[in-house]
Formats: structure tokens, C-alpha cells, sequence
């Protein structure tokens, strides 16, 4: 019998639950994303920034459509 390390709950195999250890990764991805953010966000100084990057993607966006056709 074991315990899941992650929950602490009796686990059949003598493993973490796979789905438990699963979650976690993804909350770890997750996390590690989050922590990215403000970096990205501390390079644009001002929303004025963030929001001419956004027009630049979207117009992008709508010139890589156009080129679609
Ligand atoms: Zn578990």
C-alpha cells in the first residue's frame, strides 16, 4: 500500500495517481507561466505599449488571412 504524494490519498499502485501527477505538471506549467508574465509585462513600460503590440498582431493576423487566399 502507498500514499500518493501529491494527494495523500492510498494510491492502488506503488505509484502518484497518474492523473495526480499529471495535474500537478500542469499546475507547475501553470505556475511558471504566471511567473513569466510580469517580465513580459515589465518590457512594455506603459498599456499605450502593450496596446500598439496587440494592433501589430492583429494586423498580422489579418495580413497573414489575406495572404491565405
Ligand atoms: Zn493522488
Amino acid at each position: 500500500m502507498k500514499l500518493c504524494n501529491i494527494c495523500h490519498k492510498i494510491s492502488a499502485t506503488d505509484q502518484d495517481h497518474l492523473d495526480c501527477v499529471q495535474r500537478r505538471s500542469i499546475e507547475t506549467e501553470a505556475e511558471d507561466f504566471k511567473n513569466n508574465i510580469p517580465e513580459k509585462l515589465n518590457l512594455s513600460k506603459n498599456t499605450q505599449e502593450i496596446d500598439v503590440g496587440v494592433k501589430a498582431i492583429l494586423e498580422h493576423l489579418s495580413k497573414s488571412k489575406d495572404s491565405d487566399k
